[in-house]
């Protein structure tokens, strides 16, 4: 028999080694038609008397990445469809698809053959499900194995089993911790979790599988034999009566409760350890059903998936420009973010050349990547080889001339327009006909500094985030004169080191900052009403956002936010800022001294370790304190998400933005936005234009006009739209099913 997406062959042994090789993908994912020809292989290798037992691995250099989640995406526009005319069926319909996964894996266990799955790459989600359900598992011992199941990133969770089997082989602790927080797991670490049996050299590792069955592996898993014990003890022990009250106030300190696919891993576990294993399964499977109906999964699966993806492959890249392969970039400035840009570059395999003023500056630059590596090394993430081979591809210099035969230049020298200018002019001295001139700007305008250069039309922003070798998110900000071909470089090159693009058209603050100083000073307007300081912290947390904007603040700086304030001012009038924020940063700068975390004195006090930063105890001295109880919680949480939802509608209304998906990702892994909801886009379609336009219409009666819906808004509510539908990007569905 021939299979589309495996080959099975069978030796001398009777062992059939079932290789899972999908055509035209680079990765294997779980599709309807794998599912159909595994359901097959598994018949096969049962009614042929000949087969003993079958190992499963991959053709392609890694395992799996699980479901294809594109399919669930396509399949809740399906069920949104349906439930308008037949709820419960369509609830029906759902309960019966997500079962299939598991019925399979199921399947497979108790099939009466041993199964070896020998997990030669990265392994995740239902594809380590599907490993679970295997007798026996193998892997290989090399750096590029990663286990993980972690579904909950994207809103939803391990629907095939997972939260069954995972707390049978391991404590519950761990396996819960392991599925709420999607952690990966090395070899050596699920080997001691009990997750995996063997660790085998690479060349071994099918050799390694094939032995198991020839030593007479059982076709049993443990929980299918009479008298097992869960490792950790039951639910009902001692220990799981110091250990369930913990978890679940530990994952609401921790999530506020925005994220019901992390509790409902609580459920399936608690619940599915009180009973047999297959009734397990089935509250598994009830579980997943309610967590698909969810709008937090629907939202995330869409922007943390399936938008994420698409833009990552260049989903805004121009037809018809050639690829560009990289042999040499150059970075100008080898400063905080230059020496961050240099390490992210060399790290994607290409030769950077680092110049600052002089040498000495240089080297520095460069000694950043050094530490950054040796730190990997020592926690095991990178070997000393690849250590050596990334910091070989630095090459440090004051010399423009060794800019020479570069594709792509970024400076990233002091942020003031006559140097850029000075900078510009020297590269563009040395570098080839074609090759792209990036700016990593956070203030200036692109059309302003291309105005420096020859050639305008090769001119663009690449504008990173810090720390750099973190921060996955890059906007490519597009000048006036910006060309394609330039915008297809910068997407190659951001797509070449593995970050996530947004395109973004020329603006102050271009998108992600515009949004996050709606943030920060949406906490000035909180702070000089006299909400008590560290409850604007802890309530814009439990909106969702993983950092406090007065945290943010310190983290930025403060004299720089009243530099932007003084830059505002000059360039557009004293009606562009409000004068009690600018009150309130002056005094915090020119009378307290307080520029931020790099002084040690912010928002917060930054004492020495062990002690944690606090909130300095004179910011509620600066303004008369209401009184906590009087505070509406709720009211705080929409004030911030709303503020920045509104933003990001204005810049799709200026044209600045796009495409909703650039909007939703971008707002998410630039500065965090709440990501249950989706990004920021995707909070107001979730809420539905109508009614975003009435909240926003009172919280503009109450807390100024910032929050007046914008005529785009007003039009969206008036036709019942959503910003995917409006402005089309993938399908739309309307608000969450
Ligand atoms: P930095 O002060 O840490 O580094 C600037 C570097 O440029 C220094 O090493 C300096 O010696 C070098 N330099 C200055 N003039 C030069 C010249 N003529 N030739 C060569 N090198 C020269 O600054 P930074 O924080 O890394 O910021 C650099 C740029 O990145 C600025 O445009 C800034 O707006 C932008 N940016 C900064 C951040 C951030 O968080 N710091 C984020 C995004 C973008």
């Amino acid at each position: 028999m021939t299979y589309q997406n495996f080959t099975v062959e069978t030796d001398s042994d009777g062992i059939a080694l079932v290789t899972w090789d999908m055509p035209d993908k680079s990765m294997n994912v779980f599709t309807e038609e794998v599912m159909v020809e595994l359901d097959t292989i598994i018949d096969a290798v049962v009614a042929d008397d000949a087969i003993k037992g079958a190992v499963i691995t991959s053709g392609k250099a890694t395992f799996s990445g699980g479901a294809d989640l594109t399919m669930l995406n396509a399949m809740f526009a399906r069920i949104h469809e349906e439930k308008a005319n037949n709820p419960e069926g369509a609830a029906r319909i759902l309960f019966d698809q997500v079962g299939r996964m598991s019925g399979l894996f199921r399947k497979l266990e108790t099939s009466g053959k041993p199964w070896v799955s020998a997990i030669n790459g990265v392994c995740m989600g239902g594809a380590f499900e599907m490993s679970l359900a295997c007798h026996g598992r193998v892997a290989a011992d090399s750096g590029s194995v990663k286990m993980a199941l972690p579904e909950v990133k994207v809103g939803i969770f391990p629907g095939a089993g997972g939260t069954q089997r995972v707390p049978r082989l391991t404590g519950q602790q761990e396996a819960l911790m392991m599925m709420t927080t999607g952690q990966n797991l090395t070899p050596k670490k699920a080997k001691s979790m009990g997750l995996i049996h063997e660790i085998a050299a690479p060349e071994k590792l099918i050799e390694t599988a094939k032995q198991m069955i020839r030593d007479g592996l059982k076709p049993v898993q443990p929980w299918d034999v009479k008298g097992f014990k869960l490792p950790g003890g039951p639910v009902w022990s001692p220990q799981g009566a110091q250990l369930w009250p913990a978890v679940s106030a530990t994952l609401r300190k921790q999530s506020y409760g925005n994220y019901p696919a992390a509790f409902a891993i609580l459920k399936c576990v608690f619940e599915g350890l009180q009973v047999p294993f297959d009734t397990g399964l089935r509250i598994e499977q009830r579980y997943f059903t309610e967590i698909l109906q969810t709008p937090e999964a629907y939202a995330m699966v869409r922007s943390l998936f399936v938008s994420l993806q698409e833009l990552g492959k260049g989903a805004r890249r121009p037809a018809g420009v050639e690829k560009t392969k990289f042999t040499k970039v150059g970075v100008i400035g080898a400063g905080f973010m230059g020496a961050g840009i240099a390490y992210s570059t060399a790290k994607a395999g290409i030769p950077v050349v680092l110049i600052d003023r002089d040498q000495e500056a240089a080297d520095k630059g460069k000694a950043h990547s050094l530490d950054l590596v040796t730190a990997a090394v020592k926690k095991g993430r990178m070997s000393q080889e690849q250590a050596d081979q990334l910091l070989a591809l630095i090459t440090p210099s004051s010399d423009y001339n060794a800019l020479e035969g570069a594709e792509l230049v970024i400076e990233a020298v002091f942020e003031d327009r006559g140097i850029k200018k000075i900078v510009t002019e020297a590269t563009e001295a040395v570098l080839k006909p074609g090759a792209v001139f990036a700016s990593n700007t956070s203030t200036l305008p692109i059309t302003g500094l291309a105005e420096n250069s020859k050639r305008p039309d090769d001119f663009v922003g690449i504008h990173f985030f810090s720390p750099v070798d973190r921060m996955m998110l890059v906007e490519i900000i597009m000048g006036e004169k910006t060309a394609d071909k330039a915008l297809a470089v910068a997407l190659d090159y951001v797509q070449a080191i593995k970050k996530t693009p947004i395109v973004v058209n020329d603006t102050r603050g271009f998108y992600v900052n515009r949004c996050v100083m709606r943030y920060m000073t949406e906490a000035y307007s909180m702070v000089v009403e006299g909400i008590p300081p560290v409850m604007i912290e802890n309530i814009a947390k439990m909106a969702g956002m993983p950092v406090g904007p007065l945290a943010l603040n310190d983290e930025v700086a403060i004299d720089l936010s009243q530099k932007v304030n003084r830059a505002t001012i000059a360039d557009l009038g004293e009606s562009a800022v409000d004068p009690r924020h600018v009150k309130l940063i002056d005094t915090m700068v020119d009378d307290h001294g307080r520029l931020g975390r790099k002084n040690g004195k912010g928002f917060y006090d930054y004492p020495d370790k062990p002690a944690k930063k606090h909130i300095w105890p004179g910011l509620k001295d600066l303004y008369p304190q209401q009184n906590a109880d009087d505070i509406d919680v709720e009211e705080v949480k929409t004030r911030f998400l709303a503020t920045i939802a509104l933003e990001a509608a204005r810049t799709m209304e200026e044209g600045i933005v796009t495409d909703p998906r650039e909007a939703d990702v971008g707002s998410i892994l630039g500065f965090g936005f709440a990501p249950y909801t989706g990004g920021a886009l995707s909070y107001i379609d979730g809420i539905g234009a109508r009614e975003f336009v009435t909240m926003c219409d009172a919280l503009a009666l109450k807390h100024g006009d910032h929050f007046k819906p914008t005529p785009l808004l007003r039009d969206m509510a008036k036709n019942g739209e959503t910003f995917y539908g409006r402005f089309g990007a993938g399908e739309n569905i309307g608000q969450a099913a």
